[in-house]
């Protein structure tokens, strides 16, 4: 049987072996493997790129998150209000950060926070608000924008699945304080390993995240604060810069594959994403769909050996490791319905139309024979 993986890196890496190799030589050749001159120049690029004054390369988007929450300097036990449906990382790092997250539901069509359900969470204590762009839509950020200008808030982007997203040509991870970009090998711009970057114009916390990234250091074994070993790799850097100008190209052809996703399963009971809002454009990260029989799409996919995941299928109010909040099912209804009902696709630059057809094929087929009977 001819298997579709959920993901494939190595398809990648193939098509720009010479350059991922000629690259990650330099590097070892040169001996500068932690930060250094490769690094700073991924900094560079992607501060053009993105359109800011300032990038922080790290060792992770976890990373990225724990240290642009530590670096606005907010009170011990302040509250940040983020989504419940998105990875752990985005409230765990609230956490580390010594800071505590309040979930409040997520936007039934763009499946980010709700800015009015944000609003409604908000207690004195609150000192932040941490929008997640999942799967590349973005969080309706003229709004959280607002909202954090009237009332003094924080605002800080999850931008690790929405590298090349803008809305009104303003990049996802520039509207806030901090964006924070993981490079997770899945992500739309994956190095071959863990890495991650803050965006910022605020040279203060650029310079305060600098500092924490390695152990508090100001210079010369000053450790004016305790911070920890937070920094980018320069293999990764370097990848990454190989990568980089071809990701326009790269989400193009993810976008081109949601357009065949959507237009073949038009007209059937799988509830597709929304569409992009006006001014929007979509770097789609994970193409996801929606099924009231979900685990059964995803067995009669399995056993075609089409790949798929879910994401998620616990949403983090109901995680173990957030019993502690004493959060009941129930209490964000939006949340718990896309976890029961949610299914990834295949979606990567690579993956060739055949591959999708076969996918599409499969999905129409189990549409037909668990069809809702209809009235005329
Ligand atoms: C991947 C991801 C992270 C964490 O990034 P890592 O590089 O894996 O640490 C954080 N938030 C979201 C929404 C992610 O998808």
């Amino acid at each position: 049987m001819d298997v579709v993986p959920f993901f494939d890196l190595s398809a990648q890496h193939r098509s720009l072996a010479d350059d991922l190799l000629t690259a990650m030589r330099e590097v070892a050749l040169s001996g500068r493997c932690i930060l250094g001159p490769v690094v700073e120049a991924f900094e560079d690029d992607l501060a053009k790129r993105l359109g800011v004054e300032h990038v922080v390369a790290v060792g992770s988007g976890t990373e990225a998150l724990q240290l642009s929450l530590r670096a606005l300097d907010l009170e011990p036990g302040s509250e940040v209000v983020t989504s419940p449906f998105t990875f752990v990382a985005t409230a765990s790092s609230i956490v580390q950060a010594g800071l505590r997250p309040v979930f409040a539901d997520i936007d039934a069509s763009t499946w980010c926070l709700d800015p009015d359900a944000a609003t409604r969470a908000m207690s004195l204590r609150v000192r932040a608000v941490l929008p997640v762009h999942l799967f590349g839509r973005m969080a309706d950020m003229v709004a959280f924008d607002g909202i954090c200008r009237d009332r003094g808030l924080a605002l800080v982007e999850d931008a690790a699945q929405a590298f090349g997203s803008t809305l009104d040509g303003r990049a996802a991870g520039t509207w806030g304080a901090a964006g924070c970009f993981s490079f997770y090998p899945t992500k739309i711009l994956g190095a071959a390993g863990d890495a991650g970057a803050i965006a910022t114009d605020d040279e203060d916390l650029a310079e305060h995240a600098r500092r924490l990234r390695s152990h508090g250091d100001a210079g010369r074994f000053e450790h004016v604060e305790l911070g920890g070993t937070h920094r980018m790799d320069a293999i990764q850097a370097a990848i990454l810069r190989v990568k980089l100008p071809r990701v326009d190209r790269w989400v193009e052809r993810r976008a081109g594959i949601v357009e065949t996703y959507r237009r073949e399963l038009s007209g059937t009971d799988f509830v597709l994403p929304s569409p992009p809002s006006p001014g929007e454009r979509v770097a789609w990260n994970l193409f996801c769909l929606r099924h009231p029989r979900r685990d059964e799409v995803r067995e009669h996919l399995l056993r075609r050996g089409l790949g798929c995941e879910i994401y998620y299928p616990v949403p983090l109010h109901l995680q173990p490791c957030f019993s502690w909040m004493g959060c009941s099912r129930g209490m964000f209804p939006v949340a718990e319905a896309l976890a029961s009902s949610i299914l990834a696709l295949p979606l990567y630059p690579e993956l060739e139309d055949s591959r999708i057809l076969r996918i599409v094929h499969a999905l129409r087929e189990f549409d037909g024979a668990h069809r809702k009977r209809r009235l005329p």
